[in-house]
């Protein structure tokens, strides 16, 4: 049987003993967990046991790509990084695009698994099979575009793509991210892991084309996917023009885009006072991934005013939200400035950027004084006090070592009440969404297997009101469980064949599932069935959920925020929307009953059998 895609090999690494090995899989499991995030959850499931302290040796770091990843299909260059999350305490999987991915394949692997710890600050470098320790001395403090322009220029090569952490990641914040090229696999605190490790940065080069099984059909896919595209209202005339930007000026029409620490206090123009429209006047040019046709990805400059010269690959939707309204801040300038800095410290740009919104809320409040801040007035708007807060925070210096961890730790310290004013799920601060107004975003956070993560299975249909695969009521509650497991499993499958889920939900037909099954067959040579692909992602749902009922997780932490539950929208069109407990139990019962789950949130026998997932039957009773 002729297959491609997958290289049959991972690499495995051994901080501690400075060591490394190559694995060979075997063909059953890459036609079982195929790549990417189910690849790397079956690895961190099998090797990692139950209460570990994320940020000690024992927690591993798994970097995956899909089968796709490196061939000629788009949109299919993205990294995959699983490992415990010390934010959250669940499994967590993270993706970042750029060109990484694509070098992790042609260097002949599909994962690499790092272990153990570095005894001083360490890069690895990975070529034509065999692995440098370099001493990372020299780059510890650096940011992040420092470290990747010097490492490059030592190593004597500019091709080789380097992942990395910034000062957050050194210092082990909690909100720290990896950072390749400019892209984040941002959330949950992954560059504290690499930081716990004295890991600064893996650079790769790969020389090595990867193979796939039928070249006709991989070919015949391809451009049936690219008439999908251009064919699509959405796909270039939305994304490709403004980014994920486009969701700025959705949201804000609708009233769910959250300002002042999700306080709304004043009813602002958002859209009119630094939308797409008025952002996009600073493009200068796009940065896509690698075959990547859409090329959401913009590059801003500022180009006046007292930040003229600062540029930015961003921000994105998040990031304008994040670094903007939540901050009461209206300068689209400033959100190229902090979403720049976000970068350079290598830190998560929603957690951090949310974290500053709760220190401002609290200073407002009265509850820390310019005297606790050291003479920073904090207030709403401040965007001096702003980006000071947020490079304090990285180096943990003064009153940003109190909040170097996110809003959880931040008022697990500050006490006075005010954990009342965080907005998080399972630790982890919320996106950009108003789950108020919008009620499947909601039970997505509260049940995503990371915590409040839009990635892991954005109600699409509530935003954007598109037709796949209905548009739906986003105020109901009725119908959300099934639809949110929908969205789960159709997220879910795109992380495991590492696929950017922009351009697969902009496609905007209802057989672009049975297109990727007839992709895959061509790529990977197995037979796959749309039914198959749907299955991929339900799996990948039930082994993190297993993962995280073995961790002690259940219906318990399956919840919202204070404020979303019993503070209403205060203005707007969604004005006077909430999500009270009681909806929230309904949307769970729906939705534990659509996943063949207990009404604990339990997987039971007979799902985990079916999934092929009985291995863990035994950690679940
Ligand atoms: S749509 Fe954007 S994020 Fe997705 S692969 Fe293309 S350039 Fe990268």
């Amino acid at each position: 049987m002729k297959t491609g895609g997958f290289r049959g090999k991972i690499l495995r690494v051994d901080l501690t003993n400075k060591t490394y090995e190559e694995e060979t899989l075997p063909l059953e499991f890459y036609k079982d967990y195929v790549g990417g995030a189910l690849l790397g959850a079956k690895l961190l499931y099998d090797e990692t046991k139950p209460g570990m302290d994320p940020l000690s040796e024992d927690n591993k770091i798994i970097y995956t790509a899909g089968p796709l990843t490196g061939t000629d299909s788009p949109c299919a260059s993205r990294l995959c990084i699983v490992t415990k999350s010390p934010q959250t305490g669940t499994i967590t999987t993270t993706l970042s695009g750029g060109f990484f991915p694509v070098e992790l394949k042609r260097a002949g692997y599909d994962a690499i698994v790092i272990s153990g710890k570095a005894e001083e600050p360490t890069y690895l470098f990975i070529k034509e099979g065999k692995v440098r320790f370099g001493n990372a001395k020299k780059y510890w403090g650096l940011d992040v575009f420092d470290t990747q322009m010097y490492m490059k220029e030592d190593l004597n090569d500019q091709n080789i793509r380097i992942s990395c952490i910034g000062p957050a990641g050194e210092k082990q914040s909690l909100m720290s991210c990896v950072i390749n090229e400019a892209r984040a696999a941002g959330r949950k605190g992954v560059g504290a892991v690499l930081g716990s490790k004295n890991l600064k940065a893996v650079a790769i080069r790969g020389t090595s084309d990867v193979p796939v099984a039928d070249k006709e059909l991989t070919k015949k896919s391809i451009s049936t996917m690219m008439k999908y595209f251009k064919e699509s209202p959405m796909a270039y005339p939305m994304f490709g023009k403004l980014g994920s930007s486009v969701a700025f000026e959705v949201a804000s029409n609708l009233g769910v885009l959250p300002s002042y620490n999700w306080l709304n206090i004043e009813d602002v123009d958002w859209d009119a006072e630094m939308g797409p429209e008025v952002l996009n006047e600073m493009n200068i040019t796009r940065n896509p991934c690698y075959k990547c046709p859409i090329a959401c990805s913009q590059v801003r400059l500022v180009r006046e005013g007292k930040y003229s010269g600062i540029s930015s690959e961003g921000p994105e939707y998040e990031s304008m939200f994040s670094l903007g309204t939540l901050l009461g801040i209206k300068s689209a300038e400033f959100t190229i400035v902090a979403d720049r800095l976000t970068d350079e410290l290598g830190f998560d740009n929603i957690s951090s950027g949310a974290t500053v919104a709760f220190a401002m809320e609290l200073y407002e409040k009265g509850i820390i004084t310019k005297e606790d801040t050291g003479g920073l007035e904090l207030n709403f708007g401040n965007e001096e006090a702003a980006l000071k807060l947020l490079r304090m925070m990285a180096h943990r210096e003064g009153i940003g070592a109190i909040f170097a961890d996110g809003t959880k730790v931040a008022a697990e310290k500050i006490g006075k009440g005010s954990e009342k004013f965080t907005l998080l799920v399972k630790g982890l601060e919320l996106p950009a969404y108003d789950v108020r107004g919008l009620k499947a975003h909601g039970l997505n956070f509260a049940t995503s297997f990371t915590g409040a993560d839009h990635n892991k299975g954005y109600a699409f249909q509530e935003v954007f009101g598109t037709p796949y695969p209905n548009a739906v009521d986003r105020l109901a509650i009725e119908g959300k469980g099934k639809i949110t497991k929908f969205n789960q499993d159709f997220a879910s499958l795109y992380d495991i064949i590492t696929f950017c889920e922009f351009p697969a939900q902009a496609a905007l037909v209802e057989n672009f599932q049975s297109l990727i099954a007839e992709l895959l067959t061509g790529v990977m040579g197995f037979d796959y069935t749309e039914e198959d692909t749907w299955r991929m992602g339900e799996k990948l749902v039930n082994i993190c959920r297993m993962y995280n009922v073995r961790e002690g997780f259940s219906r318990k932490d399956d919840t919202l925020p204070e404020r979303v539950k019993y503070e209403p929208i205060p203005s707007g069109l969604s004005k006077g929307a909430v999500t009270t407990q009681e909806e929230l139990d309904f949307m769970l019962d729906e939705y534990y009953e659509a996943r063949s789950w207990t009404v604990d949130g339990i997987p039971t026998s007979e799902k985990l059998e079916e999934l092929g997932l009985s291995f863990g039957i035994k950690d679940l009773v």
